[in-house]
C-alpha cells in the first residue's frame, strides 16, 4: 500500500490482523493468556497497559519475532504463526518501529532506508534513492539525507526509522512505544506523523502511554494487565467510561 497522502484512495480497506486464544510463555510465566483480539484493516489499535502487561510480546508476535506457545496469529488470510509460513514474506509485509530507534550508526539516514530496499525489494540504487527521499520529505527531513544518525535528533532519527519502514510499502504497521525514548518537545512532530498515517489507512498497532494520542487515532483501544486482555472499546467509551476497576485505575494513575 502507498502512504503517499495524495495517492491513497479513500474506500481502500487495509491488511486486518487477528490474535486467535494466543498464549505465550517465558519457562514458567505465562505473559499472554489466550489474548483474542482483531485488528481491523485501515485502523489504529492502540494497546495500552503497565509495564510487564505484555504488550511488546504481543506485538512481536505479529512477525513471529516471538512464537506463541498456543493460538494462532493472521495477517489477512495468513496464518503468521504455521510453521510452513514464509516468515521473510510475511515480514515484508509489516512494518515496526522501536522506541531505541534501531538506526544503523554508521549510515546516512538515506543508506538507512535504501539498504533494505535494494537488499529484500531488489531495487536498483537510484530507484531506491529516489524512494528513500520520497520517504524521508515526506517525514519532514527532506535535506537531511547525508547525515548520520549521530547528527540528528532523537526525534528526527525516529522519523528516520519510521520512513525506512514505510519505505518497504508495508500493509501493518507497528509501533512499539515509539516515543518513550524522546525528550518531550520532539513527541509532538513523531505522533503527528503516527496520526497522519493512521488518517491515510494504514492498519497499525501501536504501544504507546500517550492517551492522548490514542484518544484522538485510534479505531479502538486495548487494556493488557498481567497478560490478559481486560477491555476493549473504542476511544470514547475507553477514556470515557471505563467498564473494569483495573482499567479505571490504570486510568486515573496516567491521566
Ligand atoms: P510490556 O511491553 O507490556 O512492558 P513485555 O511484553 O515486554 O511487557 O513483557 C511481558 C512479561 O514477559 C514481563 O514480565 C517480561 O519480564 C517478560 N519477558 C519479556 N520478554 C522476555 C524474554 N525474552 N524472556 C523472558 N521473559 C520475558
Ligand atoms: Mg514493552
Amino acid at each position: 500500500m502507498t502512504t503517499q497522502t495524495t495517492s491513497q484512495a479513500p474506500t481502500t480497506r487495509g491488511t486486518p490482523v487477528t490474535f486467535d486464544h494466543v498464549n505465550k510463555r517465558f519457562g514458567r510465566t505465562q505473559v499472554l493468556h489466550d489474548i483474542c483480539l482483531e485488528v481491523p484493516g485501515g485502523q489504529t489499535t492502540c494497546v495500552v497497559g503497565p509495564s510487564g502487561s505484555g504488550k511488546s510480546t504481543l506485538l512481536r508476535c505479529t512477525n513471529r519475532l516471538e512464537e506463541p506457545d498456543e493460538g494462532r496469529v493472521l495477517l489477512g488470510d495468513t496464518d503468521v504463526t504455521d510453521r510452513s509460513a514464509d516468515i521473510d514474506a510475511v515480514r515484508a509485509r509489516i512494518g515496526m518501529v522501536f522506541q531505541t530507534f534501531n538506526l544503523f550508526p554508521y549510515r546516512t539516514a538515506l543508506d538507512n532506508i535504501t539498504l533494505a530496499l535494494r537488499r529484500v525489494r531488489k531495487l536498483p540504487a537510484e530507484e531506491a534513492a529516489e524512494r528513500a527521499r520520497t520517504h524521508l520529505a515526506s517525514v519532514g527531513l527532506a535535506g537531511l539525507e547525508h547525515r548520520r544518525p549521530g547528527q540528528l535528533s532523537g526525534g528526527q532519527q525516529q522519523r528516520v526509522a519510521i520512513a525506512r519502514a514505510l519505505a518497504m510499502e508495508p500493509e501493518v504497521m507497528l509501533f512499539d512505544e515509539a516515543t518513550s525514548a524522546l525528550d518531550p518537545e520532539l513527541v509532538k512532530g513523531v505522533l503527528s506523523i503516527m496520526r497522519d498515517l493512521a488518517g491515510q489507512g494504514m492498519t497499525m498497532i501501536v504501544v504507546t502511554h500517550e492517551m492522548r494520542f490514542a484518544q484522538e487515532a485510534a479505531g479502538q483501544v486495548v487494556f493488557l494487565d498481567h497478560g490478559r486482555l481486560i477491555e476493549k472499546a473504542g476511544p470514547d467509551k475507553f477514556f470515557g467510561a471505563p467498564e473494569s476497576p483495573r482499567l479505571q485505575a490504570f486510568l486515573s494513575a496516567v491521566t
